[in-house]
């Protein structure tokens, strides 16, 4: 009998700044542990952040991440996310980009794969840019190699909170 696929680590980033914030993110931890095929095996805690980028004068981020063990392959557990973001009333033609959103969804690691396709890249091109990633991806997983850099998750947030504000993007 064929063994099934073990599942890889994949790491998502959750963030809202509009509406109920924290119902918006606890519910995307349901519909996740819902998605065929995928567990999630840990949840950071929720951290409240600045909005970087956008339109000047949009309300702070809560943001975290969690941690899946999943037997999907990364561009349909994209598109699941992708359906939970909409179920959660996002319209990505109607918010504009880094606006206010009810709740974004973006995977940052999937074991270690990559990849860059029109629709996915893998690792996510701007997470070891951003604090508000790095900080809850540290509780999880602070020893984790990041691809890009070669450093930690924990002497990457380091190295951040040392530059100067406004640096990461
Ligand atoms: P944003 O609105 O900033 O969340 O960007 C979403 C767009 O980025 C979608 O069109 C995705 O197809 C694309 N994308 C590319 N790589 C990723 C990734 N690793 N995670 C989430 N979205 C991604």
């Amino acid at each position: 009998m064929k063994e099934p696929r073990a599942g890889e680590t994949a790491f998502v980033a959750l963030g809202s700044n509009l509406g109920d914030r924290r119902a918006h993110l606890e519910r995307a931890v349901v519909a996740l542990g819902d998605v065929t095929g995928t567990r999630v095996v840990r949840v950071s805690r929720w951290i409240e952040t600045a909005p970087v980028g956008g339109p000047p004068g949009q309300p702070a981020f809560l943001n975290g991440v969690l941690e899946l063990s999943s037997r999907l392959e990364p561009s349909t557990l994209l598109e699941r996310l992708q359906e939970i973001e909409a179920h959660h009333g996002r319209g990505r033609d109607r918010e504009p980009r880094h606006g206010p959103r009810t709740l974004d969804l973006d995977l940052l690691l999937f074991g270690e794969r990559r990849l860059e396709s029109a629709r996915l890249t893998l690792p996510h091109p701007r997470l070891e840019e951003r604090l508000f990633v790095l900080g809850p991806l540290a509780e999880l997983a602070p020893e984790l190699v990041l691809p890009c850099s070669g450093l930690t998750v924990r002497a990457r947030v380091a190295e951040l909170a040392r530059a100067p504000a406004g640096a990461a993007r």
